[in-house]
């Protein structure tokens, strides 16, 4: 287990356009799985790529139902609509609400490139497109609606 360190927001790594990953070589398949404990050991459901310092279109969710890795992830349909509070490990102890789909369908590549689809509705639907747009170097920070509030820890927490 390697756990790497999560950059914070004001790290100029967050606002960076991640490349797309040709290949899953031995490093990638190391950063996967350390991306995947680092998220767990921070009681994260997701966790991106650049959030760890990597520039590549990677992410790791888990929403209590085990692990999903996206590789290249895009979103095919989106509809609906969920208004939440959402948080962010690079930015702990923070949350606020922002609206986002209720329904979306992805695609991407699991871990031997094979691409698949994957289909979710709230909490997966929301942690899907927060995760997919630090790839493209936003934070959800930008779609709250009102103020960024403390969390208090005992609460759940993304
Ligand atoms: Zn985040």
């Amino acid at each position: 287990m390697a756990l790497r360190t999560i950059r914070i927001q004001g790290d100029e790594i967050l606002e960076k356009k991640c490349r797309e990953v040709t290949e899953v070589t031995p490093k990638i398949a190391t950063l996967i799985e350390d991306m995947l404990d680092t998220m767990y050991e921070a009681c994260g459901v997701g966790l991106a790529a650049p959030q760890v310092g990597i520039l590549k279109r990677i992410v790791v969710i888990d929403i209590g139902d085990g692990p999903i890795v996206m590789i290249n992830p895009r979103i095919i349909s989106a509809d609906g609509e969920q208004t939440g509070s959402e948080g962010c490990l690079s930015l702990p102890g923070k949350a606020g609400q922002v609206t986002r789909p209720n329904h979306v369908i992805a695609r991407a590549f699991d871990e031997e490139m094979n691409e698949f689809e994957i289909e979710g509705t709230e909490l997966l639907a929301r942690a899907i497109c927060h995760e997919l747009d630090h790839l493209d170097g936003h934070m959800y920070t930008e779609l709250v609606e009102g103020d960024i509030y403390d969390v208090n820890y005992d609460e759940e927490d993304e």
